[in-house]
């Protein structure tokens, strides 16, 4: 698998076609070993399409529907988010999964129809504050995981997963060094068990509260690919410095984290 870090920012429900513009300014040279992109309200792909094409920066969408085309008022298809040249769809965020009931069985049909036209699904997975506690951990991401392994087979190299523990999403306490390296062994050792070698080109990344600060520390981490940063991923200059760090950070892949 390559080294180089993946950094994805998810911009929520916030964000204008100005901010778009500024991130761009900012963008404007490459960071060898980091590739990043900006997950942005469906309203701002044309923006960053227009902003974004001439720099190294790609973006994304937050959500997709399951459905190819129809009558599915308010819903965007993952075809004409592709439209608009975008690289990656977040699936399944939690608050997608809470906020609108979404099923493990719906983010599984999310997940193949982004496959479908070309899209990088960001699938996340992670446990509430409620199941840590229970140590039902390990038990959630398992559920999590297993239809989408199983509906995938030899297109799960194509997914993204995105470990975010609920509990540290806008918390401003990133989960710790050694619960990272748990949860991600956890979900790369499922992915292995269930795909076989299939599992090992899935890239793994870690969200919930990253921010300029705690970056290297969670970068660095061996089994880290990349971060999903949310509230720092809409202030350009801080974005930008958790991409540089992502770069330094790609270079250590070898060496054992701190
Ligand atoms: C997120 O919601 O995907 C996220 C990582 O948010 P934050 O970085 O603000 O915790």
């Amino acid at each position: 698998m390559s080294g180089v870090k993946l950094v994805v920012g998810n911009w929520k429900m916030n964000g204008s076609s100005a901010q778009v513009r500024a991130f761009a300014d900012l963008a404007s040279r490459d960071w060898p070993g980091c590739e990043a992109a900006l997950c942005v309200p469906h309203p701002l792909l044309a923006a960053a399409q227009a902003a974004f094409a001439a720099t190294p920066l790609r973006w994304g969408a937050q959500d997709c529907s399951s459905e190819e085309e129809g009558a599915f008022t308010g819903d965007v298809s993952a075809r004409l988010i592709r439209e608009f040249g975008a690289r990656y769809v977040i699936v399944g965020h939690s608050e997608r999964r809470i906020g609108h009931d979404e099923t493990d069985g719906q983010i599984v049909a999310k997940v193949q129809r982004a496959l479908a036209v070309g899209l990088t699904p960001i699938v996340c997975v992670g446990e509430k504050a409620e199941e840590r506690d229970g140590e039902q951990t390990a038990m959630v991401l398992r559920r999590q995981l297993l239809q989408l392994v199983r509906a995938l087979g030899r297109d799960l190299p194509s997914i993204v997963v995105a470990y975010e523990p609920v509990w540290a999403i806008g918390s401003g306490d990133a989960a710790a060094p050694g619960m990272i390296d748990f949860t991600l062994g956890f979900i790369a050792d499922t992915l292995a068990f269930h795909a076989g070698a299939a599992a090992s080109g899935v890239r793994i990344l870690y969200g919930g509260s990253v921010n300029r600060r705690n970056a290297a520390a969670i970068l660095s981490r061996k089994l880290v690919a990349g971060v999903l940063v949310g509230g720092a991923a809409l202030l350009p200059a801080d974005f930008i410095e958790i991409c540089k760090t992502a770069a330094r950070c790609s270079n250590l892949e070898t060496s054992e984290a701190a």
